[in-house]
């Protein structure tokens, strides 16, 4: 057995373990193998024990990797910063865009989705750290953001996507999370219900408190050498 398929089990196993702590459907939690720097050998490797959901982050990266990999049935997710003059490639090349943070890029995936796909799946982006440098909408703007990102066309807004600041105490982990899961649930928009919460390192508290996508990198494919 590859070691990326004995990784894949592992993390599968805990996310059925973080379901049921939290009360959650088993199957409930999508898994989401993030491949960003790795090569198109190890997404083939996880791709053949099972896996179809993939993300990247740097377009030019992605694109290479989508073209080595075109015989597989893929579905995969923009998860990184989106530059303007790289939304054609993205609204072109991916299924899910997890890292919509303003109105602009929006409307510019929406207008750049082209007609023979199916509608692209948008998850917004929140800031739910106090540094002021990350991205994402202020949960403050997100009901408006929300409501102006849902009349667009070619485009389906399914939710929402947040990255905390890093720390290794469970409790912390989970009060970022329960936070935005309180907050965009009690917005009450029954077709807002995806949340992209959780990374390698606090999986657990996400799903304990919401998650239904975890975007899983370094416990799958290693560690990264460049961010
Ligand atoms: C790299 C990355 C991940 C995966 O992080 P790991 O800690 O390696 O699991 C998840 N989400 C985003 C937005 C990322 O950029």
């Amino acid at each position: 057995m590859s070691q990326i398929k004995q990784r894949l089990e592992t993390i599968k196993s805990q996310i059925v373990d973080a379901e049921q702590q939290g009360n959650r459907n088993r199957g409930s939690v999508k898994l989401l193998a993030v491949s960003k720097t790795k090569p198109a050998s190890d997404i083939a490797l996880a791709y053949r024990a099972g896996q179809r959901d993939f993300a990247e982050s740097y377009t030019q990266e992605a694109l290479i990797k989508q073209v080595d990999l075109a015989a597989f049935d893929i579905c995969w997710h923009f998860i990184g910063p989106i530059q303007s003059n790289k939304t054609k490639a993205i609204a072109t090349h991916f299924s899910w865009v997890h890292s919509v943070d303003r109105l602009k890029i929006a409307k510019r995936l929406s207008e750049q989705r082209p007609d023979y796909l199916p509608d692209l799946n948008i998850l917004l982006q929140v800031n739910i750290s106090i540094e002021e440098t990350k991205s994402g909408v202020l949960l403050n703007k997100l009901p408006q953001l929300i409501k102006e990102v849902n009349s667009l066309p070619n485009i389906r807004l399914r939710g929402v996507m947040a990255i905390p600041e890093p720390t290794d105490e469970y409790q912390n982990q989970r009060k970022p999370y329960k936070y935005l899961y309180q907050t965009v649930t009690q917005l009450a928009l029954p077709k807002i219900n995806e949340f992209s919460l959780g990374m390698s390192g606090d999986l657990k508290a996400a799903i304990v408190e919401g998650s239904t996508i975890v975007r899983i990198g370094s416990a799958i494919f290693g560690g990264r050498i460049v961010q």
